[in-house]
């Protein structure tokens, strides 16, 4: 899993934890708990605030596109208690129209665009959107093509929502694609480019060709859509926890815990927690040890991406929505000062987890979801050794669940045979 960086690795400007370069499962931990008042404004909560009001605008136009199932259009998920004592899952596995975390921030960004365009060609009187319907809107966005890079989930996500508003889509998906997900987008009229390289080199491929003027390059390292997207799903979560009754404070803190890409998904829930908790909340990050680009980062300062190279990474992990060798620049510079921990998993860890979840929870999640729950016993046993770190025996903890229940039967049970 773990191979040889490009170059000898530096032993006295990068100094990794030896589990970390040896591809064991591996835990950061801050010294203390970051506090809301180290909140930064680089992303607004006036940003966060419009992405939810967006959000709402868009109900009654998405469930007319994807209402097949009587959905209302409303971007929401399930908080799921588990059979355990005090343990919840966020159910973003099983979101409406892509079945993954990236129906808030791949789709938050499709709609703006598609609101952008609706305005400058005078689609959209007032706040009913659902104009955008008409079959003269669908050619209107023809005109507008977007581009994105994906491992997989962020270009199936966005392809798809794309798409369905007639917008034309070009993704470039990295050698981690899943085959499903490149034929699924296929068939609504996408068009894929593949590279035979990591996610790195896909973005730089598929930014040069978004070069154009009718094209918008959708930015996972940069973009602020994508993370006010994602943040907006702590508004959700509060209104749920508050009607489930869940007292957090000091005393009985929520652990959330947040498989981690480039840092956008949990980064931006990371800013939208901590907004409305501040250390009641602690946000661990989970990535596959092969990719661990945001501990690789903290382990460095926390103020600059670093590659996963540096300590021996060479991003070859099952699990796909992940397998991302450098962090966002800017959810290191957003947020990254509200990173409380994070764990690095094997693949091994990943399939007993989602294993576990299935056989025990009847619940479907791909390898990058189960990772949440496969840092909970490790980080459990690094706080407990922790000085600077609270008591955790009455916590709460949270497991957000990032995608699975569209894998198709075959790839599932392949993954549980493992
Ligand atoms: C994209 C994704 C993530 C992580 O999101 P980033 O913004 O890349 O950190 C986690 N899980 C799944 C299933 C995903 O598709």
């Amino acid at each position: 899993m773990i191979g040889q960086a490009a170059g000898p690795i530096d032993e006295g400007a990068a100094p990794f934890p030896r589990s970390l370069r040896e591809g064991r499962q591996t835990v950061w931990l801050r010294p203390a708990i970051s506090r809301s008042s180290e909140v930064r404004e680089i992303v607004s909560s006036a940003e966060v605030e419009a992405a939810v009001q967006r959000f709402r605008r868009f109900e009654p136009v998405l469930a007319g596109l994807f209402g097949e199932q009587e959905w209302d259009g409303r971007v929401r998920s399930a908080l799921i208690p588990l059979s355990a004592d005090r343990h919840w899952v966020k159910g973003d596995h099983a979101l409406p129209m892509t079945g993954s975390i990236k129906a808030r921030g791949g789709v938050h960004e499709v709609l703006r665009l598609v609101e952008e365009r609706a305005r400058a060609q005078g689609l959209l009187g007032g706040d009913d959107y659902r104009c955008l319907l008409d079959a003269g809107s669908r050619s209107a966005m023809a005109g507008r093509k977007v581009v994105v890079a994906s491992t997989g989930n962020l270009g199936y996500s966005v392809g798809l929502v794309a798409r369905a508003f007639g917008l034309r889509a070009e993704i470039h998906m990295s050698r981690d694609a899943k085959l499903w997900k490149k034929e699924a987008l296929r068939a609504v009229g996408a068009t894929v480019v593949e590279h035979d390289c990591d996610y790195t080199s896909t973005v730089a491929r598929a930014r040069a060709a978004a070069a154009t003027d009718d094209a918008h390059f959708i930015d996972d390292e940069r973009s602020r859509d994508l993370m006010t997207g994602y943040a907006a799903a702590g508004v959700e979560l509060e209104e749920q926890l508050l009607g489930a009754g869940l007292e957090i404070g000091p005393a009985r803190p929520l652990v959330v815990y947040l498989p981690c890409g480039v840092g956008g998904a949990p980064g931006g829930i990371t800013l939208g927690l901590k907004r409305r908790f501040g250390d009641s909340v602690i946000t661990v990050f989970v990535e596959p040890v092969a990719s661990a680009c945001v501990m690789a980062a903290m382990i460095q300062g926390g103020c600059e991406p670093v590659d996963v190279a540096s300590y021996g990474g060479n991003n070859d992990t099952i699990a796909d929505g992940l397998a991302v060798g450098r962090a966002s620049d800017l959810m290191l510079s957003a947020c990254g000062n509200l990173v409380d921990a994070v764990v690095a998993v094997t693949d091994q860890d990943m399939i007993m987890a989602m294993r576990d979840a299935w056989l025990t929870y009847g619940l479907r999640f791909e390898p990058s979801a189960a990772a949440s729950m496969a840092a909970h016993s490790p980080l459990m046993a690094s706080a407990a050794r922790s000085h600077g770190w609270p008591d955790l025996a009455h916590a709460h903890h949270l497991f957000w669940a990032t995608g699975g229940s569209r894998l198709p039967a075959d790839e599932f049970s392949a993954l549980l045979a493992r």
